[in-house]
């Protein structure tokens, strides 16, 4: 009856009760995350509010930077070649002055020999100068300026487009916009930035145990840790997240707190195990929900499960915190931001020298939380945090980084490892 090649078969009570599927890999998981996760539309947002949205237009300077030669001191615009003169090197030249250019009021007619403009920080440079003498080096008197040592050609002028030319492609579609871009996206006019529509989450808790964080729990019940900070992470990565709504562990309430879902996306967090109070994956099924995968050859976070209900892309996530938290960094952010049209939707990853041994599970890929610093000769050091386990969040919260170790071995202190960054 049952085939065990395809599908293993958990007994509660005697009971035929949940179907498991194959354990997969960690970037299989990923990948039919990627598959399911379509791009939602385009909003256009005011500048100042769209940093770490999805950029969903190609940035192109429409303008050269700096638009005219400018010049970089206070001081006069000259001709090189008159302050290279041998008497001019040994005794200064006397030029006559012509005009000023400031920032924002230029002189736009020819500079000759023998002469010299007053010129500011950031004002063009004009026609026939090719240096800027700054003033500590000048003398000023009755309409002359005696210039008091020689000038290089090209000193202290940005030619125009020196920095960029009009018409050259900044920042991609598919770019997370930071807020060292603000300052290009404002030069080039962009008042408001096309950016993906944020992805709609709800959060939804399981657990007969949890109570609300205002609340003071009794002797067997805690504290709800998950539903603020997988709302603090959605939010941080561009999503909306409604109402947090908290249901316990039976069957029938999960069911019509899952029907009918509203958002792109579901998180539901618990209950996605064996145990005889973990409902999420029956209430799936029940609903006929298309479940993707149900066990990743991840630690933490081996049930993670990932569905999909008409629309809405449906994560069950293990309910202890470190769990989740590393669940959502590997597989809910990777959908929030593929929907925004996220081009990089992965961890950023890197390598660290470990200060102690670690250690991965014998049969399943393992993050470690991890801190990193940098040592005295500028090795980047990645320092194993103290933790309980999957459930120890308060040590979790010190982590910026996960220590990744291949299913079965070990790494060294002193060794190289993969690390991502959180
Ligand atoms: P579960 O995945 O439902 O088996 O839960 C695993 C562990 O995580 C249990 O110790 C739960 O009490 C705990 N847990 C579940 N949900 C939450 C939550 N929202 N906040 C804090 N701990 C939780
Ligand atoms: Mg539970």
């Amino acid at each position: 009856m049952i085939n065990r090649a395809k599908d293993e078969f958990y007994h509660l009570g005697g009971k035929l009760s949940v179907a498991w599927r194959k354990m997969i890999s960690i970037n299989k998981a990923k990948k039919l995350i990627d598959n399911e996760s379509s791009q939602l539309g385009v909003e256009s947002v005011d500048l100042q509010t769209s940093v770490g949205r999805i950029l969903r237009e190609t940035i192109v300077a429409d303008t050269d930077l700096p638009p005219f030669d400018r010049s970089q001191m206070d001081g006069y615009a000259v001709v090189a070649a008159d302050t290279l003169r041998k008497s001019a090197r040994s005794k200064g030249i006397s030029l006559k002055i012509v005009g000023e250019s400031a920032a924002g009021r230029g002189w736009h007619r020819k500079l000759k020999s023998g002469e010299a403009v007053r010129i500011m920080t950031g004002a063009p440079v004009p026609d026939g100068a090719d240096a800027v003498q700054k003033v500590e080096l000048t003398r000023e008197k009755d309409g002359f300026v005696t210039i008091l040592e020689p000038t290089k050609k090209g000193q202290s002028i940005v030619r125009r487009a020196a920095e960029i030319s009009r018409g050259t492609r900044i920042f991609k579609s598919g770019e997370v916009v930071t807020e060292n871009m603000i300052a290009s996206l404002a030069a080039f006019g962009f008042a408001k930035v096309k950016v993906g529509a944020r992805p709609r989450v709800a959060i939804l808790g399981t657990g007969s145990e949890i109570v609300d964080v205002a609340k003071k729990p009794r002797r067997d019940q805690i504290r709800n840790s998950n539903s603020a900070m997988l709302d603090v992470l959605c939010r941080n990565f561009g999503a909306e997240t409604s109402a947090l709504t908290q249901c316990g562990d039976d069957l029938t309430a999960l069911k019509s707190a899952i029907r009918n879902p509203q958002s792109e996306i579901l998180i539901i967090t618990g209950g996605v195990s064996v145990g005889k109070y973990d409902h999420t994956k029956a209430a799936l099924g029940e609903l006929g929900a298309q479940i993707f995968f149900d066990r990743v050859c991840l630690k933490p976070g081996k049930p993670t499960v990932f569905a999909k209900l008409s629309k809405t892309l449906i994560f069950g996530l293990p309910g202890n915190p470190v769990s989740a938290a590393v669940t959502f960094h590997l597989f809910v952010r990777k959908a929030i931001l593929k929907l925004q049209g996220a081009t990089q939707t992965d961890l950023q990853h890197g390598h660290a020298v470990l200060a102690a041994n670690s250690k991965a599970a014998r049969e399943r890929d393992t993050y470690l939380p991890a801190r990193l610093e940098t040592n005295k000769t500028g090795q980047l050091i990645a320092i194993p945090l103290k933790s309980q386990g999957s459930s120890d969040f308060v040590n979790f919260a010190r982590a910026d980084s996960l220590i990744f170790v291949p299913k079965g071995e070990m790494i060294k202190t002193g060794e190289t490892a993969e690390i991502v960054l959180l």
